[in-house]
């Protein structure tokens, strides 16, 4: 059994903390990109350009100055929020944040969300975990009242 045996407890405050600052990228998943665009009414080519950058290998959000995500608005909200990528969707839901409690605990002191609110059971944390549970699932798991 993973140490989360009992489940990690979770509300987001929408403090949107964790769509600022210079650290991290918002990873794209070609599903993702296609999404993202088609919302945007964009074809692939011109939201690549203007949105996406070539990390190695990977692709990510481009950040505005100063780091925070392209997409928070004026008023700290997600612009693309329906489409919003896989991982955001899943945060705080990663391995490596769910990898050991002292993991947790560290993001649990930059998220306020977490570690509060309702519990998510090993097999919901599992299921965000998984990169082939449906995007639709994971809109009700990530939305518990
Ligand atoms: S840092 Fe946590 S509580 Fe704040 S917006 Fe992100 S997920 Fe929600
Ligand atoms: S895409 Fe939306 S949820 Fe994800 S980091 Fe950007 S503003 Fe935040």
């Amino acid at each position: 059994m993973s140490w989360y045996g009992k489940g990690l407890r979770f509300r987001c405050t929408q403090c949107s903390h964790c769509c600022t600052g210079q650290e991290g990228y918002v990873w794209l998943s070609p599903r993702d990109q296609e999404s993202i665009a088609r919302h945007l009414g964009l074809a692939h080519d011109a939201f690549v350009k203007r949105y996406v950058r070539l990390v190695g290998r990977l692709f990510a959000l481009v950040d505005k100055p100063g780091g925070d995500c392209i997409f928070l608005t004026e008023d700290k909200r997600c612009a693309i929020h329906p489409v919003k990528p896989r991982q955001c969707l899943t945060f705080p839901f990663w391995p490596r944040i769910v990898e050991t409690p002292a993991s947790w605990d560290e993001i649990a002191e930059a998220c306020p969300g977490a570690g509060t609110g309702p519990i998510y059971s090993a097999a919901e944390i599992d299921r965000a975990l998984d990169r082939d549970t449906p995007r639709e699932e994971l809109w009700k798991l990530m939305s518990k009242p």
